[in-house]
């Protein structure tokens, strides 16, 4: 059995290990793993204390892969609900459908008896003011919800070097049964309603139990429009080494024309139960946990570059 998290998830990783020691699924090792994250104050890009869209608001995406079944749930752009995780999962469990966004998903976590929590903290608040002080008049900022133009002003303010952040976990249990799970809130200052790569399966996320896993943390349009995670998955179908794949899926982001190109890691197991990760960004690290192992280890990704340009 193993755990493979995003350096963020450090603070669940022993906790999704003691679930699958206890003989939990995947499925759980993966929720309880992220519901630590999600509940983490100091992390701002996942659930409570995440940092808000231009408006202020906070907007969480989360999804999760079941690799025996390649059944999944998803949840895009929730308000007021600190676990989207689990809401993705009572998605998966629950309904005939795979993905649920904003008032359909705050509306079905309800329904599923999740509480409602106010999820912007005032350091979170007070970042996103700071911000806004130093890109826009006080005029727009003072009316910025009735402002037609947020379009601009959210091209302004969001800079990939500072807004993104995701937390991705993969655990393959006792039985050899493989999941994936991603939350985030997404990147800081996005356009309300944005989703990004999190909430998208064969984008953030993507397992399959005959062939392995992957998910992903940068920038998520780069994701959508390469299909990163599924890639690595079928690079690794096609009989590709873990490695091998990992390198082809972030080869193909640099196919990727445009002017808005960033950061992309990838985290990823085989069905064998290795580990890997990669990232074209030099100093990135992942996390995993072996059933054998008493603490964690925090190893570097390997690196690929890849070009990156904005604006
Ligand atoms: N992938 C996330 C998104 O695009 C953000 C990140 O991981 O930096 O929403």
């Amino acid at each position: 059995m193993i755990v493979v998290a995003s350096a963020n998830g450090g603070v669940g990783i022993r906790e999704a290990m003691r679930v699958l020691k206890s003989g939990g699924s995947a499925i759980d090792a993966v929720e309880a793993g992220i519901r630590l994250v999600e509940s983490n104050p100091d992390d701002d890009s996942v659930g409570y204390g995440g940092l808000p869209n231009i408006l202020g608001e906070v907007e969480l995406d989360a999804s999760i892969m079941d690799g025996k079944t390649l059944a999944a749930g998803c949840v895009g752009a929730i308000k007021g609900y600190g676990h989207p995780i689990s809401v993705a999962r009572k998605v998966m469990e629950r309904l005939p459908h795979v993905l649920l966004v904003g008032a359909g998903a705050n509306r079905f976590a309800a329904e599923m008896g999740f509480a409602p929590r106010e999820l912007l903290t005032d350091y979170a608040r007070d970042v996103w003011l700071k911000r806004l002080e130093h890109d826009m008049p006080a005029d727009v900022r003072q009316n910025l919800a009735e402002q037609n133009d947020l379009w601009k002003w959210v091209e302004l303010a969001t800079d990939p070097e500072r807004a993104g952040g995701t937390v991705n976990f993969i655990a393959q249990d006792g039985q050899g049964n493989i999941c994936t799970g991603v939350s985030t809130s997404g990147w800081a200052w996005k356009y309300p309603g944005r989703l990004g790569d999190s909430p998208i399966i064969g984008a953030g996320n993507y397992a399959h139990n005959r062939y392995g896993a992957a998910a992903c943390t940068g920038m998520g349009e780069m994701a959508i429009r390469s299909g990163t995670a599924r890639s690595v998955v079928l690079y690794m179908k096609m009989g590709k080494s873990i490695e091998e794949a990992g390198r082809l899926a972030m080869d193909d982001l640099d196919e990727l024309g445009g002017k808005y190109l960033s950061r992309m890691n990838i985290i990823a197991l085989d069905k064998d139960g290795r580990p890997a990760a990669f990232s074209n960004y030099q100093e990135a690290k992942f996390t995993y946990m072996t059933g054998e192992m008493q603490e964690p280890v925090l190893a570097p990704r390997q690196f690929v570059a890849t070009h990156s340009r904005w604006g």
